[in-house]
């Protein structure tokens, strides 16, 4: 860092990592981001963890796309790992006008000889709002269906479900910084030091005032530090844990009456399902003792404001849905929704994955999740689109996308920022799929390991090289602006989209971001009383906002849901066990997730020095008892074996997690955790099991 002196230019932007959505000032000289420091945002008062302040260099690494590439008629098969600092062999440049072309005649080819079905495409979460809004219109409008996704479905589409059926809408209710209004607020099955380090700020600051945190999870994660209770569950328990707790607040008469006949409806069937769940009865299933689930159900139903926060521990298993309906019924049976200190938030994990998702990029939901079986809302936005009908069929998900290519069903595909040949469970089974297609467009920053796979590869613009609007966790739509421009002849994501939509003769005509978000808000009445000019000044505004120049609602639902006469649904949740169970030859609990100083499938901060000097090397956590018992010190190599597949990986010893229990980052694609991961997907959310998979652990042969 140093001082005015040392750069040209500040510009003001948002963390392109998590859904904190921490606001930046990017420091700039001579055209490159020198240095990052926080400002005063809403979500984080100036606050960054180290991936927003030193996790930016990786737009400035050699392995930047810089022109198009057309994968060589004479390159060896597709799916080979690409060097990226020697891609020749594979790929050959090109000139904008002919990758566009080809990318843009494959997909038309597929259309015209097999039908617009044929053609899928995946969005990301890491795009603005404006190039969520321009990619689903691409799929709808140019191909003529729904088959359109992106990784909310790997990480909180469950959660969406159950709010969606629940409360009526997929958001948080409340934002996390609300928290400051709480007494008691539960932590489960999140990691928020490390996976939303800021927010983990206000929670530690919570409980130094003398807020009552619960923390519950599988692993023993940093929370537990200051947690008044410290509920270290058996992994895929949730719901018998949930249950009992729910059981004793209606046991002991502690819900609240007056919420609940206001409020809520089927209270009755939800109390009687809950009569089979005591806490005596579920202790050995959840591995709690009952007198904690009593202690915990009095805390929780007998606090003035509490708030109830949840991580991807609830939403990635095949009872993702059900875990959420019982945070659900927890939160409304104690009438702890709608007041100041109350509240359901799902933490959600990528800077824009509220956004993306706000703004049509998943099958079922056009814009502000309309339903796409709706005739009325198709005709709403052809109108604005100025085109014909498309289809009234909920389109395919991620995983059902990548068995549709196995079934010749789906036959060409665009993708942009997403890397399923990382992120995809199974990955095998998804980088099989990449390869049969007969036309793979990829538009990114680098040459992924899905972009291995592709005919085409279109270079993109970082999130610094563009501006455009993200949405975080908390409802804040918030601006990004350009910092530096993209590399050599790489374009902004949007023009891309455009160029590509042209060539596909849907004449779109936008000249900026802007113009994309003054359509968006036709069709969107979460943006209302939010402008373009508005965030050009203010940065950011909290939807769903009542006035031209209030900040927005950072509480909502106080007067009633955006259900069937204002109620709010008790869901009944039962006990389903989880998919893939150990056994004599599988014997330990495999769980994933992410690790501080890495981001997803780590494209961006393996390559970013400051944060892969710190965390260069897969690792995985095991209990040192476990390591102890195999014959492996700290730091050796293990070798980790699940029904899908196998990887040689270190092992770290970590007392925090249960003897019987692997935890694998995936962030590394030499030992890629979704080698191993089940596909088995919860039925509503569709969402994968990336949190428990049976997993035989040895000792590793020496390489
Ligand atoms: Fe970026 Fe999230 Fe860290 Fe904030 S907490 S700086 S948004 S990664």
């Amino acid at each position: 860092q140093g001082d005015s002196a040392d750069y040209d230019e500040e510009v003001q932007s948002v963390c392109p990592f998590c859904g904190v959505g921490c606001q930046v000032s990017l420091k700039v000289k001579d055209g490159k981001v020198k240095y990052v420091d926080g400002i005063n945002g809403p979500a984080n008062e100036g606050r960054l963890c180290v991936k927003g302040r030193f996790g930016y260099d990786y737009i400035h690494h050699p392995h930047r796309l810089t022109k198009p590439l057309i994968r060589c008629e004479d390159a060896p098969e597709k799916g080979l790992n690409v060097d990226p600092g020697n891609w020749h062999q594979f790929f050959r440049e090109a000139e904008w006008d002919e990758a566009l072309d080809i990318a843009a005649g494959g997909l038309k080819r597929l259309k015209d000889a097999h039908g617009g079905a044929t053609v899928a495409g995946f969005g990301s979460a890491k795009c603005t709002n404006e190039e969520a809004y321009l990619f689903q219109k691409f799929i709808r409008q140019g191909f003529g269906h729904n088959n359109v996704d992106h990784c909310t479905r790997l990480c909180h589409a469950s959660s969406v479900a159950a709010l969606i059926e629940n409360v009526g809408s997929g958001a948080v209710t409340a934002t996390f910084n609300e928290i400051e209004n709480a007494d008691v607020a539960i932590i489960i099955g999140a990691n928020p030091i490390e996976n939303h380090p800021v927010a983990a700020t206000y929670f530690k600051q919570f409980t130094k005032r003398g807020g009552k945190l619960i923390v519950m999870d599988p692993r023993g994660v940093g929370m537990r530090r200051f947690a008044t209770h410290m509920l270290q569950f058996k992994p895929g328990a949730d719901v018998s844990m949930l249950n009992a707790i729910m059981h004793v607040i209606v046991e002991e008469g502690l819900y609240d009456q007056q919420y609940v006949e206001a409020f809520t409806e089927n209270w009755e069937a939800e109390k009687e399902h809950l009569a089979q769940f005591p806490p005596e009865k579920m202790e050995a299933l959840c591995g709690i003792p009952a007198d904690t689930l009593r202690d915990v159900a009095r805390e929780f139903a007998g606090a003035k404001a509490a708030m109830i926060f949840w991580g991807m521990g609830i939403s990635q298993h095949i009872h993702g849905t059900d875990n959420s309906r019982c945070l659900i019924s927890l939160a409304l049976m104690c009438g702890h929704v709608g007041r100041p200190g109350t509240g359901l938030h799902p933490l959600r994990g990528q800077n824009n994955v509220q956004g993306a998702s706000d703004a049509g990029l998943v099958p079922m939901f056009l814009p502000d999740y309309q339903t796409v079986t709706d005739d009325g809302v198709r005709r709403a936005f052809t109108e604005v689109w100025k085109s014909g009908d498309f289809s009234d069929q909920k389109g395919l998900t991620v995983t059902e996308i990548m068995d549709a290519v196995h079934e010749d069903k789906i036959k060409g595909m665009y993708i942009l920022g997403e890397n399923p040949a990382m992120s995809d469970p199974d990955v095998e089974h998804a980088r099989d799929a990449l390869a049969r297609l007969e036309h793979l467009v990829v538009q990114d920053i680098f040459i992924t390991e899905t972009a291995n796979y592709a005919d085409v590869i279109l270079p993109a613009s970082a999130f610094y090289e563009k501006s455009g609007t993200v949405t975080n966790t908390n409802r804040q739509v918030q601006i990004g602006r350009r910092a530096v421009p993209p590399p050599g002849e790489a374009r902004e994501d949007w023009c891309i989209t455009m160029a590509l939509a042209n060539r596909m003769d849907l004449q779109w005509q936008y000249d900026s971001p802007a113009d994309v978000f003054a359509e968006m808000k036709i069709n969107m009445r979460s943006l209302d009383n939010i402008s373009w000019e508005r965030l050009e000044r203010e940065n950011a505004v909290t939807y769903p906002c009542k006035t031209p120049d209030g900040p927005g609602e950072a509480v909502v639902f106080g007067d009633g849901f955006p259900r069937p006469e204002g109620r709010a649904r008790f869901t009944p949740a039962s006990i389903i066990p989880p998919d893939d169970m150990p056994d004599v030859e599988y014997p330990m609990v495999l769980t994933t997730g992410r690790q501080l100083e890495h981001w997803h499938t780590g494209s961006m901060t393996r390559r970013a020095s400051v944060l892969d000097a710190v965390e260069p090397e897969a690792n995985c956590s095991i209990h040192p008892a476990t390591l102890r018992k195999m014959g492996v010190e700290p730091g050796g190599m293990v070798r980790l074996t699940t029904k899908r597949g196998s990887i040689r990986i270190m092992a770290r010893a970590d007392r925090a997690i249960a003897p019987d229990m692997v935890f694998l980052p995936f962030a590394y694609v030499e030992a890629a955790a979704n080698i191993l991961t089940n596909p088995a997907i919860d039925p509503y959310g569709k969402i994968p099991e990336f949190k428990y998979s049976a997993v035989r652990v040895e000792p590793a042969e020496v390489a």
